[in-house]
């Protein structure tokens, strides 16, 4: 049967392939954003499909539709777009959820959330598994994000104890590909408009920090298979992709695939960068029967071929 799915961020990088992917499907799909990061760009495609309907609103406003599914990714996932207004980015998480999850109890649909890696702050355990509390500075500067997905987990599993909601809570890692904003200071999006461009690369530290990167034909899979899973299952659960790289290495590996002439150059590190992040996936291999098939090799070249285009139609 068809189901009518509300993705809030639908017009963002992961909402729009994950409405596209829903559609494809055969859902009917309802993408709610308020263009903070997103863009129409990213949707333009799925326009004309009759089961597709935009909404612009802001989901710290609550909204009444009647939906079976939810998936609420609506939120600033950059550094430079979520410490850009840090109140709103902690109303987004949290008056955001609360509304997003009052929707859910009373249409009675199931909802997921799009948490984060982030949760686990500056990591003492290594690889993150999600018996992990986190170790995260409630005052600096990325507290605005990492905290607001705190408490969005925490209203979470409150609806669902108090209240019987169906949620599920994915935490997801560095993810890259296609439609992510190419002034979103994201390492894989600045890293290869800079070689696009021939600019230097900027690493900021000395490139010993690692991350785990996930293409996000992946994600969406997992994401997907999340949504389908027994109502017992609440998650939190990790998604990303194993492969750990420095960020040194990803930078050479991009100056390898774009063939570019830029050089690398050394900037401060931010205030409370994590040092290591690298996914354990046991539990998504477990109750989801997924695992990443796409190689950061594969991934960052379908990066690089979007890329290209952008700049070729907007120079
Ligand atoms: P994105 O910035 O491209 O997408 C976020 C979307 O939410 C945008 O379209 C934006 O306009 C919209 N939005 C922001 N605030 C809103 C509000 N108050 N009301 C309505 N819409 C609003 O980022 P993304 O990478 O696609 O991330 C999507 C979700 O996944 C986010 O919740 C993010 O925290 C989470 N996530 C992403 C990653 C990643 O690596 N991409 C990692 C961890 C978690
Ligand atoms: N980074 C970098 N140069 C850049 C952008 C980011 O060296 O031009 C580093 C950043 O300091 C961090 C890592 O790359 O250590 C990943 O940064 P990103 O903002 O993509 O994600 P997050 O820190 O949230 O994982």
């Amino acid at each position: 049967m068809r189901k009518r799915i509300l993705v809030t961020g639908g017009a963002g990088f992961l909402g729009s392939h994950l409405c596209e992917r829903l559609l494809n499907e055969g859902n009917d799909v309802i993408c709610l954003d308020n263009y903070f990061t997103g863009s129409k760009q990213n949707i333009i495609h799925l326009i004309n499909n009759p089961y597709f309907e935009i909404i612009r609103h802001d989901i710290t406003m609550p909204v009444f539709l009647e939906v079976d599914e939810i998936y609420n990714l609506a939120c600033p996932a950059s550094p430079i777009h979520y410490q850009y207004n840090a109140i709103k980015t902690i109303k987004t998480s949290v008056m955001g959820s609360i509304n997003m999850l009052g929707l859910a109890k009373r249409t009675n649909a199931t909802i997921l959330q799009a948490s984060t890696s982030e949760v686990y702050g500056d990591p003492e355990i290594h690889p993150q598994v999600e018996t992990c509390w986190g170790h995260v500075n409630p005052i600096g500067p990325r507290a605005c994000y990492d905290e607001g997905k705190r408490c969005a987990e925490s209203l979470f599993i409150n609806y669902h104890r108090q209240n019987n909601v169906n949620i599920k809570i994915v935490r997801i890692f560095n993810t890259y590909g296609p439609r992510m904003h190419p002034n979103d200071g994201r390492v894989v999006s600045n890293f290869i408009m800079q070689a696009l461009k021939n600019e230097d690369i900027t690493i900021y530290g000395d490139g010993s920090q690692t991350r785990s990167f996930c293409y996000v034909d992946d994600l969406i899979n997992a994401m997907i298979l999340m949504m389908k899973t027994d109502k017992n299952f609440t998650g939190p659960v990790n998604i990303g992709n194993p492969g750990e790289f420095t960020i040194l290495e990803l930078a050479q590996k991009i100056i390898e695939l774009t063939g570019s002439s830029s050089k690398i150059i050394y900037m401060p590190l931010p205030a409370d960068d994590p040092t290591q992040r690298q996914p354990d996936i046991s539990l998504s291999k477990e109750k989801l029967a997924w695992q990443p098939a796409i190689s950061l090799e594969t991934g960052l070249i379908k990066t690089i071929d979007y890329f290209k285009q952008l700049i070729r139609v907007c120079p």
